[in-house]
């Protein structure tokens, strides 16, 4: 099938993807969005395991482009779970009438940069062949599942699970062995509930993780007042922070104040729950020793929940700096290895050798398992991009551009790729961020960009290589400036095996780059090469 010439086509339909869409919309701009999945919501579609929620309060984690939306919509918790999400971002794309250009089922395989046209040819799956102006990939971070090769993975005669892939119909894991490989956020926050299903759970640990407490609750209609009477600011304040939400920042140093003023203040914004507990001193992500005094804190709170202390002890991370992996947050999470269903196996210990058609097999011991839940994560910020064939100037491929680590202009384009735009791409804020903000950030400069571009008679715009490295050398820099290369996490490509170890977020703050991305546009483009028809 072949489709008439678009303006645009947008990978993903997700929130990037709808908000791209209905922003071309607004400009006039024809424009097709592709989407893998049979329906629209990006992670909240495909992420359906038990538990599944946000652990950005919910005023917050939503559009700000519309002030009717942001008004009329009714939160229900502080934290709001998946299906609130997907029912949200359903309504959002019915009340923009945005469904009529988007076709779900249907993966992008490739992309190729024509420089006798300057155009994108973009092809699918499912036979499509289109020619589009601009490329935009709102392929989202965290959307290519990854399971690890296990040996002997598809000899295992039950069932097997991603949370990133959950069946739409639900699991009922009533009077099973369930194995859940991993400990990160999607574990932590679905162990407690297939705990209370299964008849026993084994919970394979490789790396201990950092929980705190969500402290989940209805939206107290008092704030969702306050906050809906002056929206309008409370988005301009999120927007300038440095990670997308107000939360309540410190300016002193953990070191400067004494051990019972630290402790009191830990002990406080435990007690709030979420994600402010790394806010609390502002050298936490920079300085060993502040960090030291955060990350004991922390220990000290599993100990004091789990029983048993030979399994506290597993449960307790001691070799990297809170934070610096993604802060997981849990509803009893530590609680849960008190239950008599629930067994914590140590796989950094003793390794998993294999997956046997009953179970599967560590160095130590077999367990016998009737499902499998891989909650083992995605392979994140680049995956999604990297598994379309991507072809720029001189057919260059992006795997060959990428191939010691993504290089990025901004986050946003790529030197070699005209007319290609990457929707929270790495070198951006993105995964440090509350995503949403982010997201209507970089969709705002890629239409105001566009716009300008049919105004001014442009047809191309290109990083230059200058640009891209400068960029690149600053967001490694200020990278290398903090604790967070100390860990082996996956905003350092650490859990792919053979991915290029970089830390590929930005993290000089939300409103710090939004200031330079408007710089760059305000001066022309600066950093850009235009080129018209
Ligand atoms: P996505 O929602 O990932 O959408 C991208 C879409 O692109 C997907 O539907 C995918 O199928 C599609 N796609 C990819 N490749 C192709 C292709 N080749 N062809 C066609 N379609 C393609 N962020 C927060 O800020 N706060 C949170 O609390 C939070 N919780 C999260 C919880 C989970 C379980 C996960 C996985 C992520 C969470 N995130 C959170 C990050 C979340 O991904 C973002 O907040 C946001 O939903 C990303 O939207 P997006 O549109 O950029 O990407
Ligand atoms: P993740 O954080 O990458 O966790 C994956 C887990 O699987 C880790 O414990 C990892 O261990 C383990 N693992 C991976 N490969 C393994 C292997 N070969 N052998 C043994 N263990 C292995 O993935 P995630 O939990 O899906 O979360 C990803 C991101 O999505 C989060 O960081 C967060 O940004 C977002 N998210 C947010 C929420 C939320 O609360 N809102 C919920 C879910 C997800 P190692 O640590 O040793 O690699």
């Amino acid at each position: 099938m072949r489709m008439p010439n678009l303006h645009a086509v947008i990978v993903g339909a997700g929130f990037a993807g709808l908000y791209m869409l209905h922003r071309l919309r607004r400009l006039g701009l024809p424009a097709r969005v592709f989407e893998a999945g049979d329906g629209i919501g990006g992670t909240w579609y495909w992420n359906r395991y038990p538990g599944a929620r946000c652990d950005v309060e919910s005023m917050d984690y939503s559009y700000s482009f519309s002030d009717e939306l942001q008004q009329e919509w009714k939160w229900s918790e502080r934290y709001a779970s998946q299906r609130e999400i997907l029912t949200y971002i359903n309504h959002v794309a019915d009340r923009f009438d945005l469904r009529r250009d988007i076709q779900v089922g249907t993966r992008v395989t490739a992309a190729t940069f024509d420089e006798a046209s300057r155009r994108w040819t973009v092809t699918t799956d499912r036979g499509d062949c289109v020619s589009a102006r601009f490329c935009i990939m709102a392929t989202g971070c965290l959307s290519t599942a990854q399971v690890p090769k296990f040996p002997g993975r598809e000899t295992f005669r039950g069932a097997t699970y991603h949370t990133g892939r959950w069946p739409h119909e639900g699991v009922d894991f009533s009077g099973q062995r369930v194995g859940v490989i991993g400990t990160g956020s999607s574990a932590i926050q679905s162990i407690p509930i297939i705990a209370e299903q299964a008849a026993h759970l084994f919970v394979f640990q490789r790396t201990p993780n950092f929980s705190v407490p969500a402290r989940n609750a209805p939206l107290d209609p008092d704030f969702e007042r306050q906050v809906k009477a002056r929206y309008a600011d409370f988005r301009r304040q999120a927007r300038e922070s440095r990670v997308g939400f107000v939360g309540e920042r410190s300016e002193a140093s953990a070191l400067a104040v004494t051990r019972e003023e630290r402790r009191r203040e830990y002990e406080r914004r435990w007690s709030r729950g979420g994600l402010g507990f790394t806010a609390t001193y502002v050298d936490l992500l920079t300085n060993t020793d502040a960090n030291d005094t955060a990350a004991e804190f922390c220990r000290e709170k599993i100990r004091g929940v789990v029983h048993n202390p030979a399994v506290a002890e597993i449960l307790l991370p001691t070799d990297y700096p809170v934070g610096t992996k993604r802060m997981c947050v849990d509803t009893g999470y530590y609680k849960t290895f008190n239950r008599d269903n629930v067994t914590l196996v140590d796989i950094r210990r003793a390794p998993i050798e294999a997956i046997t058609p009953d179970g599967l097999r560590t160095r130590e011991a077999a367990y016998l398992l009737d499902s499998i839940v891989f909650a083992t994560g995605f392979d994140a910020m680049t995956g999604a991009l990297l598994s379309i064939d991507i072809r720029g100037r001189g057919g260059r491929t992006l795997n060959d551009a990428w191939a010691e680590g993504p290089r990025t202009y901004l986050g946003l384009t790529v030197a070699g790729f005209p007319n290609l735009f990457a929707i929270t791409g790495p070198g951006s804020p993105s995964v440090l961020s509350n995503m949403i903000v982010s997201i209507e950030q970089h969709v705002d400069w890629i239409a105001d960009c566009i716009d300008r571009m049919r105004a001014q008679d442009h047809e191309t715009i290109e990083a230059t290589a200058a640009a891209q490295e400068a960029w690149v050398a600053h967001v490694n820099e200020i990278g290398h400036a903090t604790l967070y290369p100390r860990a082996n996490s996956w905003y350092m490509g650490a859990n792919i095996p053979g991915k290029p170890r970089v830390f590929m977020p930005y993290i000089g703050g939300v409103g710090a780059y939004r200031q330079i991305c408007e710089g760059v546009a305000a001066k022309g483009y600066e950093g850009f090469t235009l080129t018209r028809g």
